[in-house]
């Protein structure tokens, strides 16, 4: 991997596995329980060598970005109960958990000379990471996967594109913070066919001009990233083959990939293979597939995809129903890489994960909470059940005014928020990024909701519209709405 920025900023696979298992063989000593360990830090190879460590050792491993604010660092701390952190960067929390820092881990580095035994590692049903995603209430939820799990999307994940695993060494490239599991797919692809994995630091992430000069530097073949990311990248007209010629493959996940991303795409790296993936941390990072060919784009909007092996979805109505292809409903995933809950919140899995029996074997199932459809075998990602609104009492999707908006000329990227008045949406206001920057924004308002006038009806016409340079993103690099000031219901 490749990374960082100090000493071990780069390890080879030797490195990782000799690396991981002296500081397995420390935990084995040290920890008297088995409870999983919270991992702090950034894009740095040592975060690899803690992950490797904790599952070698027989213990889950918890990801924490630095982009994760301390308050929540704490809860997540406070919900797994660990008995150490291994924190990579600094880490001042306020609790008792005992913390190994740098100076700790790079000690016990140079002191161990043994390393854990293969009995010791985690197998099986035993849980492998916990992610944590925010809560609808406010309070992360950790999301439980078992090495199983992670076995079964790897099975799959190396099959994507034109294939993986046909022994060539490939560089991955990293975009996600670790905490977030997008991540997952370009670190455990990476590691399981003996690629290199290239990091983006957020500092590089930053600024376009040294973001730009390391995807030239990285030598990258296959990109991972949310769709959000690849459009910031896209903003630069230098953003292309010529500078990132071995770029073969792009993956997608974690938001919707739209047909003018996959366009401008196409067009900037005419050579490489588009695939759009879909699926919650609750399902190991994603569990249908499409590749987006010259015909497919031609389709608005894009399919997410057919399942994986071993995972089947189903469409459901509010009582728990099958409903048939074409009818809209929530996107349920029954299969081999479902999650088997949140860490010790009984309460919340029941709500969401249940069991189903399919082709006689009975699988766990998650109730995403998005909603979708299914046409000819392609699931078709229809947004958030939680971003649907009431507005004057006509139901609407924000993500459907926001693909009409993507349509319009000019319009390179676009997020829809409710406005919010004692508990009910009063009107709705439109962000935009504009190709080009106009003099006049009250007329190129004027201009735009006239032009979706011709889309969709009007009470899904923005009262407002308010251009930007550039979309906010999360530390996952998806649209930050809250950042956006709207509040989603
Ligand atoms: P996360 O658990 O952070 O990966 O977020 C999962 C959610 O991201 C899903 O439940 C969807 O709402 C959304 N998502 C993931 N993949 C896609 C996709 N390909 N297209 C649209 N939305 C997606």
């Amino acid at each position: 991997m490749r990374g960082g920025g100090h000493k071990y900023s780069s390890l080879t696979w030797r490195e990782l596995d000799i690396l991981s298992g002296k500081l397995a063989a420390r935990l084995c000593r040290d920890c008297r329980t088995n409870t999983p360990v919270v991992v702090y830090g950034h894009k740095d190879p040592l975060m690899l060598v803690c992950f490797l460590a904790c599952v070698k050792s027989g213990r889950a491993y918890c990801p924490v970005d630095v982009s994760v604010p301390l308050n929540r660092v704490e809860a997540i701390i406070d919900a797994v109960k660990p008995e150490l952190v291994l924190a990579v960067e600094p880490l001042k929390t306020s609790g008792g958990t005992l913390v190994m820092d740098r100076a700790g881990i790079l000690a016990a580095l140079e002191q161990e000379t043994g390393t854990a035994a293969p009995e010791r590692y985690v197998s099986a049903d035993d849980v492998f990471y916990i992610i944590f995603t925010s809560g609808s209430t406010g309070t992360p939820k950790g999301v439980q996967i078992t090495r199983d799990c992670l076995d079964h999307f790897i099975q799959w994940g190396i099959t994507l594109g034109r294939g993986l695993d046909d022994g060539k060494r490939r560089v991955f490239l990293n975009q996600a913070p670790f905490s977030f599991d997008l991540s997952v797919m370009d670190l455990y692809l990476s590691l399981y066919t003996g690629g290199c994995l290239f990091a983006l630091s957020k500092e590089v992430q930053g600024d376009m001009n040294t973001l730009l000069s390391a995807l030239e530097q990285s030598g990258a073949e296959v990109w991972v990233s949310t769709p959000s990311f690849a459009d910031m990248c896209l903003a630069d007209k230098k953003f292309c083959d010529a500078l990132a010629s071995r770029l073969s493959l792009f993956l997608f996940c974690g938001e919707t990939l739209t047909n003018r991303t996959a366009d401008r795409l196409a067009s900037a790296f005419p050579k490489a293979d588009i695939v759009n993936t879909y699926g919650p941390t609750e399902s190991t990072v994603a569990v249908t597939q499409v590749r987006i060919t010259p015909e497919l784009r031609l389709e608005t909007p894009l399919p997410v995809g057919e399942e994986k092996p071993g995972t089947w979805i189903f469409i459901q109505d509010e009582e728990g129903r099958d409903l048939p292809d074409g009818t809209v409903g929530e996107i349920v995933i029954a299969g081999d890489s479902v999650s088997t809950g949140y860490w010790k919140r009984p309460d919340l899995t029941e709500r969401a994960f249940g069991a189903r029996i399919v082709e006689g074997v009975r699988y766990r199932t998650y109730r995403t909470g998005d909603s979708g459809m299914k046409r000819n075998g392609q699931l078709y990602y229809q947004g958030r059940m939680d971003f649907q609104i009431k507005l004057h009492g006509y139901r609407i999707e924000l993500g459907d005014i926001e693909g009409n908006l993507l349509k319009l000329e000019g319009v390179t990227a676009a997020a829809v928020l409710p406005i919010m008045r004692e508990g009910k949406v009063r009107s709705l206001t439109a962000y935009v990024v504009a190709e080009r920057h106009s003099s006049d924004n009250f007329a190129e308002g004027q201009r735009l909701r006239g032009d979706l006038r011709a889309l969709v009806p009007e009470y899904m016409i923005p009262k407002k519209f308010v251009f930007l340079d550039r979309l906010p993103m999360t530390n996952n690099g998806k649209v930050d709405r809250r950042a956006l000031g709207g509040n989603k219901k």
